[in-house]
């Protein structure tokens, strides 16, 4: 591509890693605690690689990833549009800010697994969502030094990765939903459907490419947290009142009403679920959306987590849950390594 072309793709992703960042800082409520740079390479594919380069956490970020996020966007909307008017999906505003808003996201994840402490279990290896050239999933550097890494099977890596995929997914986007309040119900429906568009894209590059193991959770997977994540939202506050008031139990009175639980879950949560269907088409995998499972199973599936406190593979019904329950020893082992836990 000419040269000024990709300078004005670099110009909007400064532009975006720093509304990234800012975003970042103000919810977690510190600075971002390394430098960061991105770079836009020149490459018609999808990927998006993080890496650490002297203490600066360096994001090289394909042109092609900014392309397919605006196509399917594009994709999704044209097929929304002829649905009857309440299956439609509803944005806050401009497309191209539902486009950002997923790049965004996208570069809020690269951020997260820096923050997170990923790279100093991987040192000198790098982090790529989809297929960069220098590889996919946890791709290392140097590999004449002998590593930990290098001790590990093929298979381990690739579930390391997808824990680390499903510990960033889960900060990004509590960072880019922020906190339960009644009145941004349309933001969070808004920002869960910027992210799931991002998520099938990965899973359409985890289908092309079909490597013998995964680097990836499902889109199912991630999707079973994305949900999770917005139906834990509405208790936090109380959960929180609760353990500040140093009370060992939960009262009803401090979590919304049943109605208002109802009606978020009808404003926010369905919506969602359905604009899934819409984006695995526009990324031409629906058969991932068939391997959801039905809106009953997942609600039913999130239920034994949230209420039951259940984590067995057995308790669950749908795919994305039973992934997430396979994964949680590996994950649980890694977060006691990093300390969050
Ligand atoms: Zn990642």
């Amino acid at each position: 591509m000419p040269s000024a072309m990709i300078d004005a793709y670099q110009v909007y992703f400064d532009a975006v890693l720093a509304k990234t960042i800012a975003r970042y800082e103000e919810r977690v409520g510190q600075r971002f605690d390394a430098p960061i740079s991105i770079r836009c390479a020149d490459h018609q594919d999808f990927w998006a690689y993080a890496f650490m380069g002297h203490k600066e956490l360096r994001l090289e970020i394909a042109s092609g990833a900014l392309d397919r996020i605006r196509e399917v966007w594009t994709k999704a909307l044209t097929t929304s549009s002829r649905l009857p008017p309440n299956h439609q999906i509803e944005l806050l505003g401009h497309q191209d800010h539902a486009v950002e808003t997923s790049f965004a996201w996208l570069l809020q994840h690269e951020l997260n697994h820096q923050a997170i402490g990923h790279f100093t279990i991987i040192p000198g290896a790098g982090l790529s969502e989809a297929q960069c050239p220098n590889g996919l999933g946890i791709v290392e550097l140097d590999t004449s030094q002998p590593s930990q890494l290098s001790e590990l099977t093929e298979q381990e890596k690739a579930e390391i990765h997808m824990c680390f995929e499903l510990q960033t997914d889960h900060d990004a986007t509590e960072i880019v939903l922020g906190a339960y309040v009644k009145e941004n119900w349309p933001l969070f429906r808004y920002y869960a459907v910027c992210i799931l568009a991002v998520l099938f894209i990965i899973e359409a590059e985890e289908r092309r490419l079909s490597k013998p193991f995964r680097q990836h959770p499902f889109a199912s997977t991630r999707l079973f947290m994305l949900l999770g994540h917005l139906a834990e939202l509405p208790m936090i506050p109380g959960i929180k009142r609760a353990q500040a008031e140093g009370l060992d139990h939960l009262p009803a009175d401090y979590l919304p009403t049943s109605d208002e639980m109802f009606g978020y879950r009808q404003a926010v949560m369905s919506p969602v679920l359905a604009a899934s269907q819409i984006f695995a088409a526009a990324c031409g995998i629906s058969e991932a959306w068939d391997e959801l499972g039905t809106a009953e199973a997942m609600f039913a599936d999130i239920d034994t987590i949230l209420i039951n406190q259940n984590r067995d593979v057995s308790a669950f019904r749908t795919q994305g849950a039973r992934q997430w329950a396979e994964l949680q020893p590996t994950n649980d082992r890694l977060l006691r390594s990093l300390g969050w836990k």
